[in-house]
């Protein structure tokens, strides 16, 4: 019997040691962190982008509605889509645009604004769904408006970009598949922190300033990567300990208005982490013990998200809503993850209830 699981998306790697276990999640990562050296600059450590593989956005489906996370990364299912969502990317191109421009020293000479765009291209040609030209072009745009903003203010002193940290615990001895990785935007010293070391996290809002505040001074993601920061031995037993997290926000514009920018300092309590890390290992011990035909809860609060804010906020509804609506009926608007209809299931013994139930 192998004693050590990794999970990674729906799929179970069992193995003898968890020195096995530990490589074969290092090996899976995308290129590994390279150190971006420019002369009399001190280096900054550069990652790969996109999320990490046993990251927040791993659980949050789960923790949103457990049926979700089931449905998504236990029986792999997803109606089939011919381009990505216009904010998902714009999210992403915009975070490799500001990833590259810290990395490279927040310079602005047109070697720096090339690669910036560079940056910004490559992610649209690589990404595993088409991204519409209105989506690069608006994020071209608000990367560039962001460096106009932020080069003529005090520049923080960048020590990682796109960082990757963990497989780290929760606990003392947790077992390996209870470990969590996070892919942090940068780590470095902002002014707004006296320049103290913290955690940068970009987010891109057609929200308020104070919206996003209100949503992460209390948020699992920016937990778990302070959590994270103190035991994973990439984060303080490298760099030293963080203050907290930089929240960098970027209100997207419109037709007639430009983006604006805001950097918002979020401190965290050692008691507000000494609770979370207890309700994680209690949530993911739930998590890695759910199978496909695992009977698991529905939370009917999570069947739409609010976007936008105002006159100006509009709903989106869960992906699975036909599915819990209509169940088999509306079974032929789903594919799993090897692209076959979730209507053509078959009971096998991996899959042995419908995938609609
Ligand atoms: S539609 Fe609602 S109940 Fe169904 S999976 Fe989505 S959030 Fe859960």
């Amino acid at each position: 019997m192998k004693k050590f699981v990794v999970k990674v998306g729906n799929i179970k790697y069992p193995f003898d040691t968890k020195e096995e276990a530990a490589a074969f999640l290092q090996n899976s990562k995308k290129p590994q962190t390279r150190t971006l050296a420019i002369p009399q600059m001190p280096p900054i450590e550069v990652g790969a982008s996109g999320p990490s593989a046993a990251g927040w956005h791993s659980v949050a489906d789960f923790l949103a509605c457990h049926k979700m996370g089931q449905l998504r990364y236990v029986r792999g299912l997803r109606r089939p889509v011919h381009q990505m969502f216009n904010p998902f990317a714009t999210g992403i191109l915009v975070h490799a645009g500001r990833g590259t421009w810290l990395a490279h020293h927040c310079r602005t000479d047109k070697a720096t604004r090339a690669v910036v765009k560079a940056a910004v291209e490559k992610e649209v040609r690589d990404a595993k769904l088409p991204m519409s030209l209105q989506a690069e072009r608006s994020s071209l745009f608000m990367i560039d408006e962001y460096i106009n903003y932020w080069s003529a203010r005090a520049l923080p002193k960048t020590v990682a970009v796109e960082y990757e940290i963990g497989p780290a615990p929760f606990a003392p001895n947790d077992p390996f598949y209870l470990m969590r990785t996070a892919k942090l935007d940068d780590v470095g010293r902002y002014a707004e922190s006296n320049y103290q070391l913290c955690i940068g996290e970009l987010k891109t809002t057609s929200q308020s300033v104070k919206s996003v505040v209100e949503e992460y001074t209390l948020h699992g993601q920016t937990m778990m990567q302070q959590h994270l920061w103190r035991v994973a031995k990439e984060g303080a037993a490298k760099h030293g300990p963080v203050v907290g997290t930089m929240l960098d926000i970027i209100v997207k514009g419109s037709a007639k208005k430009k983006p604006s920018f805001a950097r918002e300092f979020i401190p965290f309590t050692e008691r507000q982490l000494e609770w979370f890390a207890v309700s994680m290992r209690g949530y993911l011990k739930a998590i890695v013990a759910t199978d496909w035909a695992t009977p698991v809860p529905r939370n009917v609060t999570a069947c739409a998200k609010s976007y936008g804010e105002g006159a100006r906020e509009f709903k989106v509804p869960c992906e699975f809503r036909d599915l819990c609506k209509h169940g088999r009926v509306a079974a032929g608007k789903y594919v799993d993850k090897n692209g076959r209809l979730a209507s053509q299931w078959q009971p096998t013994a991996d899959e042995p209830t419908p995938p609609w139930e």
